[in-house]
């Protein structure tokens, strides 16, 4: 059985993210880039699947510049067996990337595809969702712990006031929570071995799907700065500043 986990590039999760000075969108410039947190938990979900004996065979796939290669090496390094790249300067939107999933799932037909529940860039929480409606297949999204049962996964999840378990037939999609694991670090033996392993190469054109952005960002701006925060004397002061200065009650 076959897991396709989809790994996305992006700004390190400890950078503090700097908006251009034309307002065009962030800097990427010189600022360090890594797989995006919750990707490291599909790989690593993936690989535990495989090690348990569920899975055969786990492959990477980023979309992106060919810096994303790194990010696939890192997959490699965790545990993932091979990789695929899916090869461009266009700036990918959910819709895009999960078109390009799309064509690569019908060519490499993976059982299950592990993705992460959002991209920690754009924040947009679509592309696993977009994927399962693209291949008419089951999603379980946000999972908190995965099973594979058979045909099925059974996926729990969290959700408002308790936890959800559903049962899938496979082919699926399933997108990782926080909660589901705890990524491994790589060894330097694995980061050794990942430098021998095959990384494809592909191009949009060549799974026949059209990148071109849907969507124009107009402007991108820094949130306002946080106001300092003020200690006040007694509960009669606090009531005073709710209703008068910050007018809330
Ligand atoms: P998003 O919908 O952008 O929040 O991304 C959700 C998930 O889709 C990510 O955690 C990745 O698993 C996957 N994904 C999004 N963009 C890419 C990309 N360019 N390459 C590979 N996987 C991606």
């Amino acid at each position: 059985m076959k897991v396709l986990v989809p790994v996305k590039r992006v700004i390190d999760y400890n950078v503090k993210a700097r908006v251009k000075a034309d307002g065009s969108g962030v800097d990427l410039d010189n600022v360090k880039m890594a797989m995006n947190p919750f990707d490291e938990i599909a790989v690593e979900e993936a690989v535990r699947l495989k090690e348990a004996g569920s899975v055969s065979e786990v492959v990477a796939v980023s979309c992106g510049v060919a810096a994303c290669q790194e990010t696939l090496r890192a997959a490699l390094a965790l545990g993932a067996d091979r990789a695929v790249l899916v090869n461009t300067d266009v700036e990918l939107q959910p819709l895009a990337v999960a078109k390009l999933l799309k064509a690569l799932c019908d060519r490499e037909l993976p059982s299950l595809v592990i993705c992460g529940k959002q991209a920690i860039d754009d924040d947009s929480n679509q592309t696993g969702q977009m994927l399962a409606a693209l291949l008419d297949c089951g999603q379980a999204t946000f999972a908190s712990k995965v099973k594979l049962e058979g045909g099925s996964a059974m996926v729990t999840r969290e959700v408002d006031g308790g936890l959800e378990t559903l049962s899938l037939e496979l082919p699926a999609v399933i997108t990782t929570d926080l909660r589901l694991n705890e990524p491994r670090y790589a060894t330097l033996p694995n980061i050794m071995k990942a430098k021998k392993k095959p990384i494809d190469t592909l191009t949009p054109a060549e799974l026949g799907v059209d990148v071109a952005p849907r969507l124009k960002t107009l402007k991108v701006v820094e949130p306002p700065t946080r106001q300092a925060g003020e200690i006040v004397p007694d509960i009669a002061t606090l009531v005073s500043r709710l209703k008068n200065q910050a007018k809330v009650i």
